[in-house]
């Protein structure tokens, strides 16, 4: 049925939260009669997507890659797919993941309105400091570990292991560090969950300090809001399904016509000594009109805009890794490029 959207700095407590939430809501379930949800917990760990596909630092990055950030989309395709193929009006999915892009939130919860089922933001809030001594933690262990192992490669004799250590080894990183860079650049990039907007609301944080008594009331909350009886009737927006599937096989195409139509909708709309606000329309009828809001004292020409069209569809030309699952909204596009526009007159380019 519903879909939480675990969300929270790298090393902050997610999992863990995420689990106590999976044993809650299999309680709950077995207690609801007739029984009539199913419940799934997904997360890097259960796809074994390693902590390194976040990293962007220059040497981690193969050369052959087609973008630095190449094997991020590959992992958040996976997750996308896994969600995908579970979601309904009767699963409960636990998305449970670092979730620092807007964009993605967003694309998850049409995914979710599609479904007609709810979604919601499980914020995971820790003090940074806190965070990066949990993941130091690590480090330093996995260090010890290794220098271990090569001790012992050094001796000749078979080495003598501890069964329990064995397992740990076992392909299961539960416990695998990010290394410091790319801990300190995912901090940097994350995009703190809106409950202002639609799909990062309902929002329920939890906070590290959060004892089991004021746990139990969140995930009460979080259960009445996305099972209870006042939960509220999800319809599919048929505008979004339709653009969403024709825009799966044809990603390169849609980006083009959208950014193509913001770029005209600019020109017409803007005043002739330049400045103000330019409304673009978003494609479901449902939704506000986004706010292009251009610079001052001048009007922006064809050219300019076109190179900043140009810049931003070669950013995205690899997608954000969802044009392999098919379902890339072109609402989506018009939100991220008109929120580049915005950045790029704010720098003044
Ligand atoms: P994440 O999934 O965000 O990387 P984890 O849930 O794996 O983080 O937690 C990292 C470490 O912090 C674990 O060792 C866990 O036991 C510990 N931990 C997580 N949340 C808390 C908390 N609220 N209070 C105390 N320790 C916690
Ligand atoms: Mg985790």
């Amino acid at each position: 049925m519903p879909l939480i959207i675990v969300s929270g700095l790298p090393t902050s407590g997610k999992s863990t939260r995420a689990k106590q939430l999976y044993d809650y809501l299999s309680t709950r379930i077995a207690e609801s009669e007739p029984s009539k949800y199913r419940l799934h917990l997904i997360s890097d760990d259960s796809l074994s997507i390693s902590r390194a596909v976040y990293d962007l630092s220059p040497n981690t990055v193969r050369l052959h890659t087609r973008s630095a950030n190449s094997s991020e989309k590959d992992a958040r395709a996976a997750l996308y797919g896994a969600v995908k193929r579970v979601l309904s009006d009767r699963d409960f999915v636990i998305l449970d993941g670092l979730n620092y892009i807007k964009g993605w939130r967003y694309q998850l919860h049409c995914e979710a309105k599609a479904m007609r089922t709810p979604n919601c933001i499980l914020r995971v809030a820790c003090p940074v400091d806190q965070a990066r001594e949990v993941n130091e933690e690590r480090l330093r262990r996995t260090r010890a570990q290794t220098e271990k192992r090569d001790e012992e490669k050094k001796d000749d004799s078979e080495p003598e292991r501890d069964p329990s250590e064995l397992e740990h080894e076992g392909g299961n990183n539960i416990t695998e560090p990010y290394q410091p860079g790319n801990w300190d650049n995912l901090v940097f990039r994350y995009e703190e969950p809106n409950p202002m907007t639609r799909w990062d609301s309902p929002l329920f944080a939890l906070l590290w300090d959060d004892d089991e008594a004021q746990t139990k009331r969140t995930f009460d909350d979080l259960w009445d809001a996305m099972a209870g009886e006042g939960r509220k009737v999800i319809k599919p927006n048929q505008s979004t399904i339709q653009r969403g599937r024709d825009a799966g096989g044809d990603y390169l195409y849609v980006l083009e016509r959208e950014t193509q139509d913001i770029v005209k909708r600019i020109l017409e709309q803007q005043g002739d000594d330049g400045g103000g606000e330019v409304r673009v329309a978003l494609n479901a009828s449902d939704k506000e009109d986004l706010i292009v809001d251009l610079p001052a004292g001048r009007k922006v020409g064809l050219p300019q805009l076109q190179r900043l069209r140009r810049a931003f569809v070669g950013l995205n030309r690899g997608g954000i890794g969802l044009e392999s699952v098919g379902n890339m909204a072109s609402d989506g596009m018009r939100e991220v490029f008109v929120r580049y526009l915005n950045d790029a007159f704010e720098r003044d380019e």
